[in-house]
């Protein structure tokens, strides 16, 4: 038995928000605009979507302030934002960062008796419609009721509701082009995880997100390379846009594994990019589940012929130029954490405390 279900309606081209102006109308009458703090002007996806707004004359509130793996405070001062100024409707635009923080502040803005905490009590609260418009191609949060953001302790936590699904997702790849190259890697290889990550958690029972897969992983690795030779080149940055959609609908499926889990700290506290803390973990974690069964990651990886290839790509991309000074007490405190992770049930294999310590001594650099 298997299920696709995918509620989010997807509109992809050039200008694509523009030809489809009309659609907004019908999503809601006052937006509240979420981004990050320079990207969406500089890409200039919050420019075309003013001049839409403006032209269907609905009233709009830019908040701005979003910053990489979004925090509690962030969320709550959006939230509050949101209620004053009555908007109800959101559109997100930028990386994984600011569209995870408008599907928390569509909910915190929507229950303001309600604050971030409340959001990870497995209770279903209502939100506002989400429209997404990502800059990056990677994290998949386009099309995914996910989001991730990170506590007074510095602790990165995920939730989702059935309401956080975006409504609508308007994919531009015009707006990728500007990514910095280590933005584009590491969203790259972001995509490549939840990819292969998915299908290890699938192994081939939905059909569907074994193909999207396949075609996600084959296409990040054909490509990846040729995109970073012609960062300028739009229907190559679109093929990389539409793999890291299509690899969110695979973990909109399955979730993700102890990869995810166990890089986080390492964006929390050592600023490592998501996407590139998930590949210093990826191969060796891997490693660990293939020894439990050898075909399910022969089979979750394909098209890499083996995990030797696998590595080989990543290091191309400079997954082993990582260095990192990690304390023995944060490696501790990180391997108890991730020991405890959610996504380890979802994640074959035997993997315990001291699995992970040795993990991160593996990573570290002195
Ligand atoms: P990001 O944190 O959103 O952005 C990284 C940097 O790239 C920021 O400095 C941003 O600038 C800049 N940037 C983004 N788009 C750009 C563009 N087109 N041109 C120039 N600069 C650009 O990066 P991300 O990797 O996409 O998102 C990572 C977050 O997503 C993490 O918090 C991660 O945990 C989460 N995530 C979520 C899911 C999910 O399913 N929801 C899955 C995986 C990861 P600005 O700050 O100015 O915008
Ligand atoms: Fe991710």
């Amino acid at each position: 038995m298997w299920k696709y279900f995918l509620p989010t309606k997807i509109f992809a081209g050039i200008e694509i928000i523009t030809k489809n102006a009309e659609l907004l109308r019908e999503v809601g009458t006052n937006a509240f605009l979420v981004t990050g703090k320079s990207s969406a002007k500089k890409c200039g996806a919050l420019d075309e979507v003013l001049t839409v707004l403006r032209g269907l004359d609905i009233p709009y509130f830019v908040f701005d302030k979003v910053e990489e793996n979004p925090s509690f405070a962030t969320i709550e001062k959006g939230g509050r934002k949101l209620s004053a100024n009555g908007c109800d409707f959101v559109i997100a635009i930028g990386g994984g960062s600011p569209l995870d923080a408008a599907k928390a502040i569509s909910v915190i803005g929507r229950n303001s008796e309600y604050n971030c905490r409340d959001l990870y009590t497995g209770q279903h609260l209502p939100a506002f419609p989400i429209i997404t418009i990502p800059t990056t191609s990677g994290t998949g949060s386009e099309v995914t009721p996910y989001s991730i953001l990170t506590d007074g302790e510095g602790t990165k936590k995920g939730f989702d509701m059935p309401s956080t699904f975006p409504y609508i997702s308007f994919l531009d790849p015009r707006y990728t082009v500007t990514m910095p190259t280590d933005v584009t890697v590491a969203t790259a290889l972001d995509a490549l995880s939840h990819s292969v990550e998915g299908e290890v958690v699938n192994k081939g029972k939905n059909p569907l997100v074994r193909t999207l897969s396949r075609e996600a992983t084959g296409i990040i690795k054909d490509l990846l390379g040729k995109v970073l030779m012609n960062e300028d080149n739009v229907p190559l940055r679109g093929q990389l846009q539409y793999a890291a959609t299509i690899a969110g609908i695979v973990i909109a499926h399955t979730g993700t594994t102890a990869v995810h889990a166990a890089g986080y700290p390492l964006s929390s506290f050592k600023g490592v990019k998501h996407g590139m803390a998930n590949a210093l973990m990826l191969v060796k974690i891997f490693r660990r589940i293939a020894e439990a069964d050898p075909e399910r990651i022969a089979s979750a990886i394909a098209p890499f012929e083996d995990l030797d290839e696998l590595n080989a790509f990543l290091k191309k991309f400079g997954v082993e130029r990582v260095a990192l000074r990690i304390s023995d007490e944060e490696i501790e405190k990180w391997s108890k954490q991730t020991a405890k992770a959610s996504h380890l049930k979802k994640t074959p294999g035997n993997f315990d405390e001291q699995f992970f310590a040795e993990l991160y001594r593996e990573i570290k650099s002195d």
